[in-house]
């Protein structure tokens, strides 16, 4: 069996060859050499084996696939190319420090998949590329403020970094007496189900530290039984499962795939978190679901799911101290 280095390196690396792979015509891309293609594409076989062949329509497709040269384009008015204002919270290189009691470290500068919808498309990784130094300079800055209970380890994806490497910063955060936990926010397990090696499992489930694993699943398209067998493996190992998806008109936008998505993260031992609202960041306009249409599709959820498997509606506001809830309850 190949391991997830080697299926990552065996990914589709333009979207005329995933189409090949899926019977569909090319055309319904943009050329794989467009000057718009700024962010390359980047998809694993493993996902590809997910979608439906010959759908161009197909919701795991939507998420990868470069279709309007426009939305690639970074001049569409009211985009931006750092929504969320995250330069300007970057504190110390490779943390972001924007909430109370928690940190984000930005370990790793890549991703398994390119996704179009990706707020942090155009956000400067290679600037905060960590070397070994560096890491030991962000958690001093992480040691040196005993507000910080929770390290949050983002990307990119975290997941890229070898368990080595997870196991040195787990360990170095875990000498830091004031963390009390350690999340990992990842997709890389749901494109790659083969990440979730025993190795990484033994780290988080031996730390010192209360570990959780975030997800991000947008579609039950995306989970496998092979997904089953290692989430069920890692909760039962003590490790906290949740997810976050992100609200992708032709994706998700829909009350029975939103509550089938629930109900089958469930079944595999993980509890849905958040759903985002898209954030209009260039080149992910086709993305975006308007404000009215988010909510009443969000009220029919809460109507046909039990409280607990019902994620929270949020959605980032630059500046303001947690994601807001959305719509907003009096
Ligand atoms: C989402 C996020 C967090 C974590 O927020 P939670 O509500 O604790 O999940 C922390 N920092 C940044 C910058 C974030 O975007
Ligand atoms: S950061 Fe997340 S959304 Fe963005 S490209 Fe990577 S995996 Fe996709």
């Amino acid at each position: 069996m190949q391991d997830w280095q080697q299926i990552l390196a065996a990914s589709f690396r333009d979207a005329s060859a995933l189409l090949e792979y899926l019977d569909i015509d090319a055309r319904h891309a943009l050329p794989d050499d467009h000057p718009a293609l700024t962010f390359p594409v980047l998809v694993p076989v493993t996902l590809a084996n997910q979608m439906q062949r010959g759908d161009i329509n197909d919701p795991l497709l939507r998420q990868v696939l470069p279709i309007h040269s426009e939305g690639e384009l970074p001049d569409m008015p009211g985009f931006s190319l750092d929504p969320l204002g995250e330069q300007d919270t970057n504190v110390c290189k490779g943390i972001i420090h924007k909430y109370h009691g928690r940190v984000l470290l930005l370990t790793a500068t890549t991703c398994a998949i390119n996704c179009r919808y990706c707020f942090r498309r155009h956000f400067d990784y290679k600037d905060n590329r960590l070397s070994r130094k560096q890491r030991l300079e962000a958690l001093s800055y992480i040691a040196a403020d005993n507000s910080i209970s929770e390290v949050i380890l983002s990307g990119g994806d975290p997941l890229m970094l070898s368990d080595e490497t997870i196991a040195e910063l787990v360990s170095g955060i875990e000498k830091i007496s004031h963390v009390r936990r350690i999340r990992i926010h990842s997709r890389l397990p749901v494109v790659i189900p083969q990440r979730l090696t025993q190795k990484l499992q033994d780290i988080l489930s031996q730390s010192n530290c209360q570990t959780s694993l975030v997800l991000h699943t947008n579609h039950g398209n995306e989970l496998t039984p092979e997904h089953k067998e290692r989430l069920l493996n890692l909760r039962n190992s003590g490790v906290t499962l949740l997810n976050q998806s992100v609200l992708l008109k032709g994706v998700n936008d829909d009350l029975s795939i939103l509550t089938e998505l629930s109900e089958k993260l469930f079944t595999m031992g993980v509890l849905p978190y958040y759903l985002h609202l898209a954030d209009k960041v260039i080149g992910a306009h086709h993305f975006v679901v308007s404000d009215t249409e988010a909510a009443a599709l969000y009220l029919q959820v809460r109507e046909r799911l039990p409280g607990y498997l019902v994620p929270q509606l949020v959605r980032e506001i630059p500046g303001e101290p947690y994601k807001q809830p959305y719509p907003v309850m009096a």
